[in-house]
């Protein structure tokens, strides 16, 4: 969850399961969306049972959303902003992991689901991942990013921007294929 502190507005992102703990932790917020960076059970499974808790649209891009059958109350774009109190939630379309996996970003923190994690990128050994769409994502609208991004992996540690640009396995490829 992000939130607003001044206006207790606040964004749930990719519920995936426990919908009472997500519940329980928003009690003191004011939900505006419930968004999912794709449409993979493990990000966008409870969705609606939030949704039904605490309020909130509910957001993911059109592609993930007939790609796995899941409705949404907002067909995500590159490009729209989702707002919360004093900020705005800014989508990015990093297509790739799923057919339309999206990025979230907030100032400078940055939310990757699983295009991105600390020194490597999703699991690849999904049915419908397009690796070569996910690795000109990665290097075309993530790593050119500030380098003091903060990035927030849908799994594992939290990373950089910078330090992406030196350890990621994307960029490990290149340098070696020269
Ligand atoms: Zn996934």
């Amino acid at each position: 969850m992000v939130a607003c502190a001044r206006t207790k507005e606040a964004v749930v992102i990719d519920p995936g399961a426990d919908p009472t703990r997500i519940a329980e932790q928003c009690l003191e917020y004011s939900v505006k969306h419930v968004a999912c960076t794709h449409g993979h059970r493990n990000h966008a499974g409870a969705k609606d049972e939030v949704k039904a808790r605490v309020g909130g649209a509910t957001a993911l891009s059109f592609l993930d959303a007939k790609h796995y059958l899941r409705s949404a109350d907002r067909y995500l774009v590159d490009g729209d902003r989702l707002e919360f109190g004093d900020f705005a939630m800014e989508v990015i379309f990093t297509p790739g992991h799923s057919p339309g996996s999206l990025c979230f970003k907030v100032g400078n923190h940055l939310f990757t689901g699983d295009t991105l994690r600390a020194g490597d990128i999703g699991p690849t050994d999904l049915p419908d991942i397009d690796l070569p769409r996910q690795v000109t994502a990665v290097l075309s609208k993530l790593l050119p990013l500030p380098e003091n991004t903060v990035i927030y992996p849908g799994h594992g540690p939290t990373t950089t921007v910078g330090q992406e640009r030196r350890q990621n396995v994307v960029v490990e490829m290149l340098r070696r294929a020269g």
